[in-house]
C-alpha cells in the first residue's frame, strides 16, 4: 500500500511544520505506515491561532450572513456524503474498526453539518420584561476561536461534532487530531476549503499531545477547548486552560452499565449489551462496559452473551468484520495489564481475554466476559477501553442503582426492562448524561445531548443545546424617553 503524503491546513494554505518534521499514522491491522503527516508545534498552533483570530474579526465573517454560513455546512455534508465511499475506507484503515462503522461515522459527520447548517440563523436571544422604560434583550455572540483536540476513537465523526456547531454559531477555530488518526480531519478541511469556507476559518494541525495538543491548550488568544479524551488528559487541557480563564468542554469517556432485569427481553438485551461493547473494539467513550444482571437470570443472560460474541468475526476493518483491531500497541498493552488484574483478583474470564494474532498481524484482541469480579476492582471502575465486558449481578433495583452509580463517571446507561415503574424509578436516579430504555445508543443521535456527569466530563454537544457552549449572551438594555 502506498503511503500518502498528506499536509495540515492553516490560514487557507497546506503547508507542512515550521520544523519540517513530519510522523507517520500507522494502519493497526497490519501495523504498516498509512499516512505521513506533519509533525506540528507550539509555532504551528501559534500561526493557526493567528490566522483564526485575523479571519474572526474579518469583516467578511463579521458581515456574513448566518444563512451563507449554514449554506456552508450544507455543502459541507453534500460534499462529505458525495466522497463516503472514500472516507470510510480511510477511517477505517486509520482506525481500524469495521469498514460498516466506518460508513456510518462519515454517514453522522455529514449529519452534523446538516443539523446544524439549520441552525446557524436561528441562534435567539430573548427579550427581558425589566421595566416599561427599558427595552431589554439578549444576544447570542460567538466565542471567537475556538480550540478542538479530537481523540482517536471516532476521528470525523468527533470532529465535525464541535466542527458544526462552533461554525454555524460563527466561531473560527483551531483543530488537533489525535496522532494516531489525522487522516480524516485533513480530508475534512480540504472538503471545507471546498465548500468556500473561508481561509483561516477553519485551520487543522497536526502533531502529538505534548507538542502541539498542550500548547493550543495554553494558547492565550484561543476563547474555548472542546477536548474529547482522557480524564487525565482533560485535567491537563483543564489546568492550561484555567491559566488563561477559558472555559472548557470535557467529554472524558465512562464506565457505563447496561442493567438488566428478569424481565426483560433477553435475546434483545444480549445483542445490545453485545453490541454496546464491542463497537470500535470497546473503544468507545460511551461503551457499555459492565454488565448489571438480576441475580435470578445471571448464568442463562451470560451464556447468551458469551454465545453471542463467540460468532463475532475479527479481522482488519476493511474486511467488514465484527470488531477490527485496538488503535495501538499501548492499547493492547493497556487491556493486556487489565486482565493480569483479572488473574491476580481470582475473577473468570468467561470468553476471550487475549490477544488474537489469527486475525492479522496488527493488534487484535478477543471480545472478553470478565465475571466473578467485585464491584470495587479496577476492572469495575476503569475505563479499559477495549471490548471487556465485566459481570456484576445484583438482587434488588436499590443495589442495581448503587452499582451503577458507584463509579467516578457517568456518561450513559441502559436500562433493559418491561416494567415501566422500574424503568422510570432509575432513570430519574441515574448519575449519568443520556439514559437508554431498551435500547442503546438509539441509532446515534446527533440530535440528541450528550456529555457526561462527574468524570466523565462537563459541558453537552449535540443537538441544540451544544451551541450554548460555542456561543456567549450578551444582555443590552436601552432607555426608552421621550
Ligand atoms: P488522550 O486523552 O491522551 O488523547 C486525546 C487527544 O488529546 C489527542 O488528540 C492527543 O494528542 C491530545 N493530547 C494528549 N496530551 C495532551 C496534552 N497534554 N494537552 C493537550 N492535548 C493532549 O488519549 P490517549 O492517551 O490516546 O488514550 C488513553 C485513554 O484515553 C484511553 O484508554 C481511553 O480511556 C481514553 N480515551 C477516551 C476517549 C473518549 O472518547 N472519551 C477517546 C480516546 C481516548
Amino acid at each position: 500500500m502506498t503511503v500518502e503524503r498528506m499536509q495540515m491546513y492553516i490560514d487557507g494554505e497546506w503547508t507542512e511544520s515550521i520544523s519540517r518534521e513530519t510522523f507517520f499514522s500507522i494502519d493497526p491491522a497490519s501495523t504498516k505506515p498509512l499516512a505521513e503527516v506533519p509533525r506540528g508545534g507550539s509555532e504551528d498552533i501559534d500561526r493557526a491561532v493567528k490566522a483564526a483570530r485575523t479571519a474572526f474579526e474579518s469583516r467578511d465573517w463579521q458581515e456574513m450572513l448566518p444563512a451563507e454560513r449554514g449554506r456552508m455546512l450544507y455543502r459541507m455534508a453534500q460534499l462529505i456524503r458525495e466522497q463516503q465511499a472514500e472516507l470510510a475506507r480511510l477511517e477505517s484503515l486509520d482506525t481500524g474498526k469495521p469498514l460498516s462503522q466506518a460508513q456510518t461515522d462519515v454517514e453522522v459527520a455529514a449529519r452534523y453539518c446538516e443539523y446544524y447548517a439549520g441552525v446557524a440563523d436561528k441562534i435567539l436571544g430573548e427579550t427581558i420584561p425589566v421595566r416599561p422604560d427599558v427595552l431589554d434583550y439578549t444576544v447570542r455572540e460567538p466565542l471567537g476561536v475556538t480550540a478542538h483536540i479530537v481523540p482517536w476513537n471516532y476521528p470525523i465523526q468527533i470532529a465535525a461534532r464541535s466542527l458544526a456547531p462552533a461554525l454555524a454559531a460563527g466561531n473560527t477555530m483551531v483543530i488537533k487530531p489525535a496522532e494516531d488518526t489525522p487522516i480524516t480531519a485533513l480530508k475534512l478541511a480540504q472538503l471545507a476549503e471546498t465548500a468556500g469556507v473561508p481561509a483561516g476559518v477553519v485551520n487543522v494541525v497536526t502533531g502529538f499531545g505534548t507538542e502541539a495538543g498542550a500548547p493550543l491548550a495554553a494558547h492565550p488568544d484561543i476563547d474555548h477547548i472542546t477536548f474529547t479524551g482522557s480524564v487525565a488528559t482533560g485535567t491537563a487541557v483543564m489546568k492550561a486552560a484555567a491559566v488563561n480563564i477559558k472555559p472548557v468542554t470535557l467529554e472524558l469517556g465512562g464506565k457505563s452499565p447496561n442493567i438488566v432485569f428478569a424481565d426483560a427481553n433477553m435475546d434483545e438485551a444480549a445483542q445490545w449489551v453485545v453490541r454496546s461493547i464491542v463497537q470500535n473494539a470497546g473503544q468507545t467513550c460511551s461503551a457499555g462496559s459492565r454488565l448489571l444482571v438480576e441475580r435470578s437470570i445471571r448464568e442463562e443472560f451470560v451464556a447468551l452473551v458469551t454465545e453471542k460474541m463467540k460468532q463475532l468475526r475479527i479481522g482488519p476493518g476493511l474486511e467488514n468484520p465484527d470488531v477490527g483491531p485496538i488503535i495501538s500497541q499501548k492499547q493492547l498493552e493497556r487491556i493486556e495489564s487489565y486482565m493480569r488484574v483479572a488473574q491476580t483478583e481470582g475473577a473468570a474470564i468467561r470468553i476471550g481475554g487475549q490477544r488474537c494474532p489469527s486475525a492479522g498481524a496488527g493488534f487484535f484482541f478477543e471480545p472478553t466476559v470478565v465475571d466473578h469480579v467485585s464491584a470495587s476492582s479496577p476492572l469495575a471502575q476503569e475505563e479499559i477501553f477495549g471490548p471487556v465486558l465485566v459481570v456484576l449481578p445484583f438482587d434488588t433495583i436499590e443495589e442495581a442503582l448503587a452499582i451503577a452509580n458507584g463509579t467516578e463517571y457517568g456518561l450513559v446507561a441502559g436500562i433493559w426492562t418491561n416494567h415501566i415503574h422500574k424503568a422510570h424509578w432509575l432513570a430519574a436516579r441515574l448519575r449519568a448524561g443520556q439514559v437508554f430504555v431498551n435500547n442503546y445508543g438509539a441509532g446515534g443521535g446527533v440530535e440528541m445531548t450528550f456529555g457526561g456527569y462527574r468524570k466523565s466530563g462537563f459541558g453537552r454537544e449535540k443537538g441544540l443545546e451544544a451551541l450554548k457552549y460555542y456561543t456567549q449572551v450578551k444582555n443590552i438594555a436601552i432607555k426608552i424617553s421621550l
